[in-house]
């Protein structure tokens, strides 16, 4: 099954469709468009605050910025959730960490985390591997966000190996 990607409008990282924010076009603004299904010509952008911030000041998409705060404010209560999650199972043996880690033991990883900072290289890297072999993937928090749970310095990305822990993490 693949599923539609397309390019945050800020960082230009593609990535599925209904993990970003799509803003169309209205009245000379862009306001945020939920659903994904409004009739108008559409941009999207990613759970990053910076790409956030930087949208609001973007000189040729002007976003509403009540829209803006309602999309940072969801992409932030997405993340506390992940984070909360992974923090209950820091101590789990089945997570795997770092690019050669994780491509190492691919074919056991179920799910993929990757820090929204995680340079585009690499994220791109990650995303074509979780495409051709389907696996699922989140994009949250930065590498030393995530690196903090696991008491390392930085993580920029993560497999998560155990079936259940994966699907924990996705509900
Ligand atoms: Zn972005």
């Amino acid at each position: 099954m693949i599923k539609p990607q397309r390019m945050c409008i800020v960082c230009r990282k593609s990535i599925d469709k209904d993990k970003l924010f799509r803003m169309v076009e209205n009245e000379g603004n862009y306001i945020f468009d939920e659903k994904q299904t409004m009739q108008s010509r559409g941009i999207y952008v990613c759970e990053s605050l910076n790409c956030l911030e930087k949208l609001s000041k973007h000189k040729k998409y002007k976003v509403l910025m009540k829209d803006l705060a309602e999309i940072a404010s969801r992409a932030k209560k997405r993340e506390n959730k992940l984070m909360n999650s992974l923090k209950m199972m820091k101590n789990s043996k089945t997570m795997t960490f770092g690019m050669e880690l994780v491509q190492e033991n691919i074919a056991k990883v179920n799910l993929i985390i990757l820090a929204k900072d995680c340079n585009k290289k690499n994220t791109d890297k990650i995303l074509s591997i979780c495409k051709e072999r389907n696996i699922r993937y989140i994009i949250t928090a930065s590498k030393k966000e995530l690196g903090e749970v696991f008491s390392k310095e930085e993580i920029n990305v993560l497999g998560v190996m155990d079936k259940k822990s994966a699907q924990g993490l996705l509900d």
